[in-house]
C-alpha cells in the first residue's frame, strides 16, 4: 500500500504523497461490532471528493464501510494591494477558459491544467501572492497553446505599448 499522509487530496488524486498517486487511505480503521483496530478493504470507490471502502474485520470477520471525503486546506491569495482572500478555483478557472476561448483546448486538458497549477500553489504554501497565480498559469498556457498564451499574458502583465506586446511575440517565435 502507499503512504500518504490523505489530509489532503483532490478528484481522487493525493497532492501531498507521490505526484497524482490515489490516496491510499488508512488501513487502520477500528470494528464497529469488536473494536479492532485491523481491517482489510475488500472494495473501494472513488467519487468526487470521497472514497468509499467495504472493510472486512480480520477478528470477527464483519463486514463495514467507511466513508472517507475531503479535508480541504485553507488557501489564501495575498493581492497586488496586500489584502487576502481565499482562493477561488471557479475564478481561476474562468481566468484559463477566456484565455483559452475558440482555441483548440478540451475542456479535460483545462482541468488538468487547474489541478497541476492548484497543486503548485498548494505546495507554495499557505499563502500564495495573485502574482505568482499568475506566473504559474501563464507557464502552463504558453505549454499547450502559444495564442491562450499571449492572450493571458497581455491581460495578466499589462502590457502598456505594442512595443511589450512584439517582445513577447518574438521571444514566443524564437521558442
Ligand atoms: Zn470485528
Amino acid at each position: 500500500m502507499l503512504s500518504c499522509s490523505g489530509s489532503y487530496y483532490y478528484n481522487g488524486l493525493c497532492f501531498l504523497g507521490k505526484k497524482n498517486t490515489r490516496y491510499c487511505g488508512d488501513p487502520r480503521m477500528q470494528c464497529p461490532y469488536c473494536q479492532h483496530l485491523e481491517t482489510k478493504v475488500i472494495d473501494k470507490r472513488d467519487a468526487v471528493g470521497r472514497t468509499k471502502r467495504r472493510r472486512e474485520c480480520l477478528k470477527c470477520e464483519k463486514r463495514f464501510n467507511t466513508h472517507e471525503a475531503v479535508e480541504e486546506v485553507r488557501l489564501r491569495v495575498i493581492k497586488k494591494d496586500g489584502g487576502r482572500e481565499d482562493f477561488d478555483r471557479d475564478k481561476l478557472k474562468r481566468g484559463i477558459e477566456k484565455a483559452c476561448e475558440k482555441r483548440p483546448i478540451s475542456t479535460e486538458r483545462i482541468d488538468k491544467m487547474i489541478i497541476t497549477i492548484e497543486d503548485k500553489l498548494r505546495k507554495k504554501g499557505k499563502e500564495v501572492p495573485s502574482t505568482f497565480i499568475g506566473e504559474m498559469v501563464s507557464k502552463e498556457l504558453k505549454k499547450v497553446d502559444k495564442v491562450a498564451y499571449i492572450r493571458f499574458a497581455s491581460v495578466y502583465r499589462d502590457f502598456t505599448d505594442i512595443s511589450d506586446f512584439k517582445n513577447e511575440i518574438k521571444k514566443l517565435v524564437r521558442t
